[in-house]
């Protein structure tokens, strides 16, 4: 049974996106008093996403979140090589986040580079982890979506995420985020 943080924590990220849908200016707290008291006291962000570069794809306006809510791994195509999985153990070990969100997007620069058979030297580091994870698939939001859930299973080779997943102090979850409609897509049936 997952906890009941891990599970408030979704539901925030969540209910902040179907904020998002309706807003026209991120509403986050990005406070001076904020900012002191988080300097003073320390982060404890609730969630960590893990996501795309791409500049249409900004976590704390997708979830409407401010300063300390989050915290954010981004490289092109949400692939884990050793630093963004590191980046994710830090975050759960030291910053004690219980959720991790791995969220791959519509129109994905990355793996439509991969799609397209695009395959320079310099660019394998991210397009080898995603052509393994979408195979022979064409379309490319089913390849987006099998990317996501590729890094998903990715980080839960890490024995101490995989441990603490099945004890319930952690939920892993790939999600697809639309970038025309900005609406989060959960790419589990059931996470609990
Ligand atoms: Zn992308």
């Amino acid at each position: 049974m997952t906890s009941k943080k891990a599970l408030d924590a979704l539901n925030r990220l969540m209910s902040g996106n179907a904020e998002y849908l309706k807003a026209n200016v991120a509403e986050g707290d990005i406070s001076p008093d904020l900012r002191e008291r988080l300097c003073d006291e320390g982060q404890e962000p609730y969630a960590i996403v893990v996501t795309c570069s791409d500049s249409r794809v900004v976590p704390e306006d997708i979830f409407m979140c401010g300063l300390g809510e989050l915290f954010v791994i981004r490289v092109a195509g949400n692939v884990i090589g050793q630093t963004q999985a590191a980046s994710v153990l830090y975050a759960i070990e030291h910053l004690g986040a219980p959720l991790v969100m791995v969220l791959g997007h519509t129109h994905c620069g990355a793996v439509g580079a991969v799609l397209e058979g695009h395959a320079e030297d310099a660019l394998r580091p991210l397009c080898d982890p995603i052509k393994n994870a979408i195979g022979n698939v064409c379309d490319p939001e089913r390849a987006s979506a099998l990317n996501a859930m590729a890094a998903t299973e990715e980080l839960r080779r890490i024995a101490s995420i995989a441990s603490m997943e099945r004890r319930g102090e952690l939920l892993v979850i790939p999600a697809l985020y639309r970038i025309d409609s900005g609406r989060v897509e959960l790419l589990v049936e059931d996470c609990v």
